[in-house]
């Protein structure tokens, strides 16, 4: 190996023991003595252990290199070794792996239970609370989407008359009824009205592919789908269709009386869609106990009030929706829809600043866009926004500190909060959050504490604690976890265990196959992920949905996935091995292009004659080739023809960071929506439109 004078170049950590030497020897040409070690100045290894038995007892000492490890570490693992050998002599017949490790006040840290359910409010769904909050605030204004508004009112009358027509139609409890409509005052009305009614929702994205959405509908027996006039192309199953538009005059003549349909704690609130890596989506099961727990809990953390204007940002087939929309509408608080057009980057905050919003909460890789905009000159702060709640991926440091920097500078230090929030959907939206502080930042940004109604465990595989500091799975327990995932007991069962913490016979975790630790000040840090599950730009994609799709295909023998960060941009690589030898990219692309969402769609293919293997026969991932992205569009460069085609062609060139001429595909070239928020933002800032 290459040398390198910082280690030991065999082995870094030794352990010794030997028997104390009692008595001084002599041979005739030399005398022996027992004598004190001096202490080095430096360690000879990262960590040595010293051990020197002597008739009564075992003494010794630690060497540690103090670049690697504090004084706390070393203290914390001498009493872990402690435990260990106390649990061996009173168990020696335990397996090793569940041999006790940590001091019983660790224990006792690590195991904090989370705050039981406020009894009070049981069995009362979300809808309840927002019948309450609309008698308390008939008038302020719920929802506002492009100048129109609702009112409590208003929202709270329309949603209950479409929630009796819905129960007309025999939405009950536990029907699962789809919602497939773009962002608009309807939305908001339809998700109220459907779990008025006693249903869940299916948020169903009008643009993703026939079908997938045909999947969903069949996966989830959808029996009613509220829709509008333009998306009347859906594969619709069985369902029984509700146009939102068309049906409308139909719909208000029912009833504006709340429909007393009271919610079971355990009954389903939710199903939401999520990528599955055996090739098809998995929907899980969100209750109105968690949808309930998460909302209370969530107002509390981000103190909202009926002062708060929040801006709804993301996609309802996404959970982080739940967070703007729920929590906002059971404090008589403002919920503004955003439009598309909001998302160019130049102007997001000035758009913000006019629609006076309070609070945002948006998907890390879009902030961390943002935040690159603040070194412009004409970008500032809207002075009404007092909370930014940032989540959905590991946030990088750099952007914090120049957030940070940029807080500081302008004053708003005390008056604006920047919060790292973490959470799977399988356990409701959110478990942890960070108070990221204002002062700088140094290292990484952890995602900080469970939330009160639940709790945390970092497990290693035979599901034992482990100490603060040390990489193991992340496990969620507590109440407001999902069911499971629809129709998938299985999967359910691998991913949803018995809770070894729990006093409650059913008590449950949730195996979040994200690895982190505990920091020694009991906050969380994400180190990644332990399978093949990625976030890219917020998008939570299995690999596999994406392999197994590639090798339905007839021409494909072999395929994998994998991400690949260029100057912190993501994309997806896609490497095929195909039988024919023929096949084209195109032909590839459109068969993806009709089973996957845009998000998942491969930004490159690459054929490859054979898949490199690792010496023990299995894909070497990291001997993937690096896809050359200029030969991924079909066209020959067609030059500008015009000073603004030559322009556009600059500014896409330099966005794409490939050569190209007008009639390529952005997307082809490795273009994604995050790079065309880019794109938009330069065009805008060149030509002033
Ligand atoms: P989703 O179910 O789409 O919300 O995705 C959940 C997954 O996203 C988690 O299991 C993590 O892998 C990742 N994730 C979410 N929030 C964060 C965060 N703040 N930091 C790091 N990873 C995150």
């Amino acid at each position: 190996p290459k040398r390198d004078l910082s280690y030991n170049p065999l082995f870094q950590v030794m352990f010794a023991l030997q028997k104390q030497l009692t008595t001084a020897r002599s041979t005739p040409s030399l005398t022996w003595e027992i004598g004190e070690a001096g202490s080095l100045d430096c360690a000879m290894f990262d960590l040595t252990l010293d051990l020197v038995e002597t008739a009564t007892e075992i003494e010794g000492h630690f060497e540690y290199k103090t670049d690697l490890f504090d004084r706390e570490t070393i203290a914390r693992i001498a009493g872990h070794w402690q435990t260990l050998l106390a649990g061996i002599i009173a168990n020696p017949e335990a397996q090793i792996a569940h041999l006790p490790l940590l001091t019983p006040t660790e224990k006792q840290t690590l195991v904090q239970k989370s705050l039981p359910d406020d009894t009070t409010v049981k069995n009362q769904g979300i809808q309840q609370l927002f019948e309450s909050q609309a008698e308390l605030t008939p008038d302020a204004v719920a929802v506002v989407f492009q100048g129109e508004r609702l009112t409590y009112q208003q929202l709270n009358q329309q949603a209950n008359q479409l929630a009796h027509y819905l129960r007309s139609l025999g939405v009950k409890e536990e029907t699962l009824v789809g919602i497939c409509v773009e962002r608009s005052l309807n939305m908001i009305v339809g998700l109220l009205g459907i779990l008025k009614a006693g249903g869940a929702y299916v948020p169903l994205d009008p643009s993703y592919p026939q079908e997938r959405l045909a999947y969903m509908v069949e996966d989830a027996n959808i029996s009613v789908l509220l829709t509008q006039s333009k998306w009347q192309e859906l594969p619709k199953n069985n369902a029984q269709v509700v146009n939102l538009d068309a049906d409308w005059s139909k719909i208000i003549t029912y009833s504006t009386k709340n429909p007393g349909v009271s919610a079971v704690d355990k009954n389903l609130a939710y199903v939401i869609y999520t990528s599955g890596s055996t090739g098809k989506p998995k929907g899980v099961m969100i209750t109105h106990h968690g949808l309930r727990s998460f909302t209370q809990t969530a107002i509390q953390e981000y103190n909202i009030t009926q002062s708060d204007r929040i801006l709804q940002f993301a996609s309802i087939n996404f959970d982080a929706a739940v967070e703007e929309i729920f929590p906002c509408l059971c404090t008589g608080a403002t919920l503004v829809l955003r439009t598309d057009e909001m998302l160019a980057l130049p102007t997001f905050f000035k758009t913000c600043e006019e629609l006076e919003l309070t609070i945002l909460d948006l998907p890390t890789a879009y902030w961390h866009q943002l935040v690159a905009e603040l070194k412009h000159q004409d970008v500032s702060l809207p002075e009404s926004l007092r909370l930014v709640i940032i989540g959905g991926e590991a946030v990088l440091p750099e952007p914090v500190k120049s957030w940070q920097k940029y807080v500081n500078r302008s004053g708003k230090s005390d008056r604006l909060e920047l919060i790292n929030t973490y959470g799977p959907t399988e356990a409701t939206v959110v478990a942890t959050l960070y108070r990221i502080p204002n002062h700088s930042l140094v290292g990484e940004v952890p995602i900080g504490r469970p939330l009160a109604h639940l709790q945390t465990y970092i497990l290693d595989r035979h599901q034992q604690l482990l100490p603060v500091g040390i990489p193991g799975e992340l496990h969620i327990g507590g109440d407001s976890l999902a069911r499971g995932y629809l129709n998938r007991s299985g999967l359910t069962t691998d991913k949803f265990i018995a809770d070894p913490f729990s006093e409650e016979a059913n008590g449950r975790l949730y195996k979040t196959g994200d690895l982190a630790k505990y920091l020694p000040d009991g906050e969380i840090e994400y180190l990644g992920r332990i399978d093949n599950q990625v976030k890219i730009r917020g998008f939570r994609i299995e690999l596999g949905e994406i392999e197994s799709l590639l090798t339905q295909h007839t021409d494909i023998n072999e395929a994998a996935v994998i991400v690949r960060e260029d100057a912190g941009n993501k994309s997806l690589i896609a490497y095929i091995v195909d039988s024919s030898s023929t096949l084209q990219s195109q032909s590839v692309r459109s068969f993806l292009q009709e089973r996957l969402p845009n998000y998942m769609m491969p930004n490159a293919l690459v054929f490859l004659a054979a898949m490199p293997l690792t010496p023990n026969g299995k894909l070497d991932r990291r001997a993937l080739p690096a896809p050359d992205m200029s030969k991924q569009s079909n066209t020959k460069l067609v030059e500008p023809t015009n000073d603004v085609e030559a322009q556009l062609v600059k500014i896409w060139s330099e966005v794409l960071n490939s050569d190209l001429g007008i009639e390529d595909n952005f997307f082809e070239l490795g273009g994604h929506s995050l790079l065309a928020v880019k794109l938009i933002g330069e065009i805008e800032r060149q030509f002033e439109r």
